[in-house]
């Protein structure tokens, strides 16, 4: 298998692929829509603030690619009837899914277990973990209808290296790979692959909330990690199913 982080795709390597990315709005997912769309991918922008999910639209748009979709929805707060209005939009619209990035994420409090707050741990859990579980339930029949389609959840250095003090997120980093490895193996045998990718340090939000005395200038920007997201996504990795991808 190729190298992910070397990888050069070509112009139109996702050429009308269509692509659903959580936590779009920002930091790594939104880099990841923008290249996607620079590839030739047809992307559904998902993400809570909607003023940040136009900006991103804008930029896609502005770059002469295709028309994004908006998609917003609360991850905490969605249900089966939030769910099934996203599929019965991407259904109508577009009738497949070729991609679904499990990008949106929640960091938490860094505490030890004995002292984290329960509600926000919860809070953590539903969004890292039960929301992808039911966005990749529901999109399942749409990614059946695609020819080559791929499934990605992010995972972080918390689970090659467990540590004190991570909380919900360490806990919902481990379910997420769990559940991709599970998934890669019940769907082994469809033309459905399933994948991980570790971003590595990236300079967002996230990392500012989790690392708020580093020096962000260390840091490389989500533009820099975005080719294994499209190695992953793209024809290069058809077959490659059940791997975690290194950013860096
Ligand atoms: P970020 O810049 O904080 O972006 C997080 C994204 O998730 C935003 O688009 C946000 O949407 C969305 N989101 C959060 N809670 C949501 C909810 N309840 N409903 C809907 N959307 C929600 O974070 P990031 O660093 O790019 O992280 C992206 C992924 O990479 C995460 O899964 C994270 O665990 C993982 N990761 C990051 C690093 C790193 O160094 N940055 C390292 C390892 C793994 P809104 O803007 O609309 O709120």
């Amino acid at each position: 298998m190729q190298d992910p982080r070397t990888y050069l795709p070509a112009a139109d390597a996702l050429h009308e692929r269509v692509i659903l990315i959580t936590g779009a709005s920002d930091g790594i997912g939104r880099a990841v829509a923008i290249a996607a769309a620079a590839h030739g991918a047809r992307v559904i922008l998902h993400g809570r603030n909607v003023k940040r999910l136009e900006a991103v639209y804008d930029t896609i748009v502005g770059a002469g690619n295709a028309r994004p979709s908006i998609l917003p929805l609360d991850l905490e707060k969605a249900g089966p009837t939030e769910y099934e209005a996203l599929f019965n939009v991407i259904e109508k619209e577009f009738g497949r899914l070729d991609g679904l990035l499990h990008n949106a994420g929640m960091l938490g409090e860094r505490a030890p277990i004995e002292h984290y707050d329960v509600p926000k741990w919860l809070r953590v859990m539903h969004v890292n973990v039960n929301a992808p579980f039911l966005l990749t339930q529901r999109c399942l029949p749409l990614l059946r209808q695609a020819s080559d389609a791929s499934v990605i959840f992010t995972s972080s250095g918390v689970v090659s290296r467990p540590r004190a003090y991570w909380g919900a997120y360490l806990a919902s980093k481990w379910a997420s790979d769990g559940m991709m490895h599970m998934l890669a193996d019940e769907l082994e045998s469809q033309k459905i692959r399933v994948n991980s990718i570790n971003p590595g340090k990236v300079r967002t939000n996230m990392r500012l909330q989790a690392y708020p005395a580093e020096d962000r200038n260390t840091l490389l920007p989500p533009e820099a990690i975005v080719m294994p997201y499209l190695f992953a996504l793209g024809p290069a990795s058809t077959g490659i199913s059940g791997q975690t991808f290194d950013c860096q």
